[in-house]
């Protein structure tokens, strides 16, 4: 099977794609996709969430043959590509008080948490695995990566690990799109021709860290919504309708901000002003 790396190489759409366009402003979305501006900034939760999924994942893999890692094995893997990460990150950006140093000491008591409340000891079907699907109607594939897939008995699962700022709200989980997004793949997927049912674990980046876990799943009406939402989403981007939300909740870190402050003298802009 190909990792996600490799299928990214491809024309594809991805969740986040989807996500940034339909859920957080579709301007951001073309800076990142289209235009592939260059990013400002790199807020630091960025490069933490992706090392956090990278310990998750190892510690998924150790269950998997059989051992158990130890708290201080976990956080030096995060604390490695932690590091790496952030090297990689162009003009990163701390929140007041932060530092590389604070926020390693602080997955130190997050990645307790996820050991503490570690459930899934004997039915880990695959981590980190890859997937490619084609949605009906898609001009290009969809590709992801599931974190986990478990099996109880005959309910197979879908596991996202998810660090937060704060505690997730009643009822989150059931509007999340990425869980669609996710669910409709699984049962687009060879040989499944179910709707898994979807958990996420969320680690809170708070002072006392909690793990909760969230379930949810999907009908079969949710997957037709998403596969019509992705299908205006192409049609939309063909037809290069991109717009400053301006007020977005994201745009307060918005990697593309100067950029969106000169749009309106942009030709993109012209463009669509001209096309109505
Ligand atoms: S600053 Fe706000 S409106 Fe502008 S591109 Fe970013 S998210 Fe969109």
């Amino acid at each position: 099977m190909a990792t996600l790396l490799e299928l990214r190489e491809e024309p594809h759409w991805s969740y986040s794609a989807l996500n940034t366009y339909l859920n957080m402003c579709s301007l951001k979305f073309a800076f990142q996709y289209v235009y592939k501006a260059e990013s400002e900034r790199t807020a630091a939760s960025l490069p933490f969430g992706r090392a956090f999924h990278i310990a998750a994942t190892h510690h998924a893999q150790s269950v998997m043959q059989g051992k158990r890692m130890t708290l201080p094995e976990l956080h030096d893997v995060f604390a490695q590509w932690f590091k790496l990460e952030c090297a990689a990150c162009t003009n990163l950006t701390f929140k007041n008080g932060e530092s590389i140093n604070s926020l390693t000491e602080q997955a130190r008591f997050m990645l307790d948490a996820l050991l503490a409340r570690w459930i899934d000891w004997n039915n880990i079907v695959s981590v980190a695995h890859a997937f490619k699907v084609q949605v009906p109607g898609l001009g290009k594939p969809l590709v992801g990566e599931y974190d986990m897939v478990i099996k109880d008995g005959e309910t197979t699962s879908i596991v996202d690990w998810k660090t937060s700022a704060a505690r997730w709200s009643e009822g989150k989980a059931g509007r999340d799109f990425q869980a669609t997004a996710f669910s409709f793949a699984y049962l687009l997927e060879e040989d499944h021709g179910m709707i898994p049912l979807f958990r996420f674990d969320v680690v809170t980046k708070t002072k006392n860290p909690s793990l909760e876990n969230h379930y949810t799943q999907r009908t079969k009406d949710d997957l037709y919504r998403f596969q019509l939402l992705a299908l205006a989403v192409e049609r939309a981007v063909k037809q290069e309708v991109f717009l400053p939300a301006e007020t977005s909740f994201c745009c307060g870190d918005c990697q593309f901000a100067s950029a969106c402050k000169e749009w309106h003298r942009s030709s993109a802009a012209k463009h669509i002003c001209m096309a109505a």
